[in-house]
């Protein structure tokens, strides 16, 4: 399957869709998810368009993982998470549901269920306010 580029992502990195934003460069965004599985709930997308994980360029894998890395410990510092789950996943059979590459982080609290994948939408004031949160630790 080839990469679509009418994908919600892709109109998000071009501006014309709003998002919680965390960091961005010339080769990645980050933002917040708005359907968060815990919160601090984050996802990095690199710019470079592939579907997935199985037909992005091994370049650009290899130069967003610092960045994941980096998103991880300052998710950690500002949400006092007990441990993060990184996912990816490839393809609707196994749970992907927007078709632009990208890398979820998902803090995890001692003693609290993650909520479902692709479950309810989160309060935008709490959002703005975990997105500076977690961007002023990177
Ligand atoms: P996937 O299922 O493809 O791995 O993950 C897509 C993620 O994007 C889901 O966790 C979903 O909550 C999130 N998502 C879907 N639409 C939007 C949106 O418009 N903005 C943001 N920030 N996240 C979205």
């Amino acid at each position: 399957m080839s990469y679509d580029s009418a994908n919600i992502f892709a109109k998000i990195l071009k501006g014309e869709l709003p998002c919680h934003k965390v960091y961005e460069d010339d080769t990645a965004l980050v933002m917040m998810d708005i359907f968060p599985q815990s919160t601090g709930h984050a996802l990095v997308i690199p710019k470079t368009p592939s579907r997935n994980l199985l037909d992005a360029d091994p370049a650009a894998l290899s130069a967003i993982m610092p960045l994941v890395q980096r998103v991880a410990a300052a998710i950690m510092a500002a949400t006092d998470a007990d441990g993060i789950r990184l996912a990816q996943f490839n393809e609707a059979p196994a749970g992907q549901t927007v078709f632009h590459l990208h890398f979820h982080l998902i803090p995890a609290y001692e003693g609290v269920a993650l909520a479902p994948h692709g479950g309810g939408k989160a309060d935008d004031a709490e959002l703005a306010a975990l997105a500076s949160a977690i961007a002023a630790r990177l």
